[in-house]
């Protein structure tokens, strides 16, 4: 076995924005960032497991503060009102974004209801549309040269899942969402990508039987689900330097399933 080595500290004086940083893979962001040396602002909707992530992360760098905001990325008005806040905590935007806030409400396509189609795609495109335009707004304006901005799309967006046309839906127009970004967003500096999850344990896939489960750690060529700190070591690399020629890119994370 390999001794465990200490993260480095690529991202030290950087100060990131995860959204969904209050569970999952989200909370694993933030730790790994941390551990990196950057100065996180946990944004969930529920804010008390925002706080609770907040608590998690280290604080080894010097002026290194973390913070947690409450917003529903869904929003226009609490997106708008989260980037005031972080201005006035930081006095200077998030150079690095991570929108890892999504939801799923699963039903066969016979049956789901316009209501499930719309929430969906309201929490993960939209959502995802507020948070990218509105920290490359924040960037832009402030005249910062580099910027990294990670969405998180799905496996489930390029090949389809059973039960979740919505999600399927919502996570491929994330891929094309982030693609234009980065072509838009390529002259000023700031690079955008997706990571694509496979099936990673967290209370998202809790929700999923346990025999579904085991069907698909049975699929992955690398025989296990993923744990939520594989997608970060992902992000942490996206985030940072060491991908400073990348962008437009989707990366998957699914242990070669579906490859
Ligand atoms: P998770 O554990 O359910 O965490 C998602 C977090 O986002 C929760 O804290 C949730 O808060 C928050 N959230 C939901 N709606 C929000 C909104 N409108 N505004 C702000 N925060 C909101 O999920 P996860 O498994 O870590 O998934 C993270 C991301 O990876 C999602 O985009 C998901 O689609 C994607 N992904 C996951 C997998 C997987 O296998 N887990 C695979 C592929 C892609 P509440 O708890 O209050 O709802």
């Amino acid at each position: 076995m390999c001794a465990a080595v200490a993260a480095p500290l690529r991202l030290a004086s950087r100060l990131a924005l995860v959204t969904g940083g209050g569970s999952g893979i989200g909370r694993a962001i933030c730790q790994r960032f941390a551990r990196e040396g950057a100065a996180v602002a946990v944004v969930d909707l529920n804010d008390s497991a925002a706080q609770e992530t907040v608590k998690l992360l280290s604080r080894d760098q010097p002026g290194q503060e973390h913070a947690n905001f409450q917003a529903d990325i869904s929003s226009s008005e609490h997106v708008a009102n989260l980037m005031s806040q972080i201005q006035a905590q930081y006095s200077r935007p998030p150079c690095i974004s991570v929108n890892s806030a999504g939801i799923t409400q699963d039903e066969f396509l016979l049956r789901l209801t316009e209501e499930a189609f719309d929430a969906v795609l309201k929490v993960n495109v939209k959502g995802t549309f507020l948070i990218t335009q509105a920290v490359a707004q924040a960037l832009v304006a402030s005249g910062a040269s580099h910027g990294s901005i990670i969405n998180m799309g799905s496996i489930v967006g390029k090949v389809g899942n059973l039960g979740q046309a919505n999600y399927a839906a919502s996570k491929a127009a994330v891929e094309g969402l982030t693609k234009t970004a980065a072509k838009e967003l390529a002259k000023f500096g700031i690079r955008c990508n997706t990571v694509l999850p496979g099936f990673i344990a967290t209370p998202m896939t809790a929700k999923v039987p346990q025999k579904v489960l085991d069907k698909f750690a049975g699929m992955v060529p690398l025989g296990r689900l993923g744990d939520p700190s594989d997608v970060a070591d992902v992000c942490a690399f996206l985030a940072s330097e060491d991908s400073a020629y990348i962008t437009g890119a989707c990366i998957e994370v699914t242990g070669g399933l579906y490859m």
